[in-house]
C-alpha cells in the first residue's frame, strides 16, 4: 500500500521552514498532499488560491508532491484521500504541547492514522509565517524566509485577502 502522508497548516505564506519539513519527509512517504486549511468564516492574510499556487510551484519539479485546499477537519481530509499519516513540524515546546493536543484528539477520531513529526532545522527555528506576514506588511525583505522557487513581486500587500 501507498504510504500517504497529509502535510496541513494554513501556510499564510508557505515559509522555507515548511519547505524543509516537506523536503526531509520525502523519503519517508510515496506521496505527501499539502493541505491548505482555510476557513470561510475567518480572515486570512493571502487568499487560499495564492497559497496554493505559491505550493504548487515551490514543488513542480517534484512528482510525489501535490497540493490542495481544504475547509473542514484534517481527518476528513485525509479519509478522502486515503492517507495513513499527518506530516507537521516541531518547532518548540510550544509547538509540542499544540501540536500534541491535536495529534491525540485526531487519534481518538480516526485511530488508523498516525501523525508524524519532524523537528525543525536549528536554523528555522524562529521562522513563522506570522513574522513573515509581519515583514511583508511593513515593505520589508521577506526573501530569506521564503522558498527560493518563489518570485518575490508576488508578496505584496496588494495580496491582502478579501476572506
Ligand atoms: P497551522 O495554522 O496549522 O499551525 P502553519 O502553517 O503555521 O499551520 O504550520 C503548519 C505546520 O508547519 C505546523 O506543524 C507547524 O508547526 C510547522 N511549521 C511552521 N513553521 C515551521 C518551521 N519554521 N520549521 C518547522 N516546522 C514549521
Amino acid at each position: 500500500m501507498e504510504r500517504v502522508a497529509i502535510f496541513p497548516g494554513s501556510f499564510d505564506p508557505f515559509t522555507i521552514g515548511h519547505e524543509s519539513i516537506v523536503k526531509r519527509a520525502l523519503p519517508m512517504f510515496d506521496q505527501i498532499v499539502v493541505m491548505v486549511g482555510y476557513n470561510s468564516n475567518k480572515r486570512s492574510f493571502f487568499p487560499v488560491e495564492k497559497r496554493v499556487k505559491w505550493i504548487r510551484q515551490v514543488f513542480k519539479n517534484e512528482p510525489k508532491v501535490s497540493v490542495e485546499s481544504h475547509e473542514g477537519l484534517t481527518v476528513d481530509f485525509c479519509k478522502k484521500m486515503n492517507a495513513q499519516y499527518i506530516l507537521r513540524g516541531l518547532r518548540t515546546s510550544a509547538d509540542f504541547e499544540y501540536e500534541r493536543a491535536i495529534a491525540q484528539i485526531n487519534k481518538k477520531m480516526h485511530p488508523q492514522i498516525e501523525s508524524v513529526f519532524l523537528l525543525t532545522m536549528p536554523e528555522h527555528t524562529p521562522v513563522t509565517s506570522t513574522i513573515v506576514r509581519d515583514i511583508i506588511l511593513h515593505g520589508g525583505d521577506a526573501s530569506l524566509f521564503l522558498p527560493s522557487a518563489l518570485n518575490m513581486d508576488e508578496f505584496t500587500t496588494e495580496g491582502l485577502s478579501e476572506e
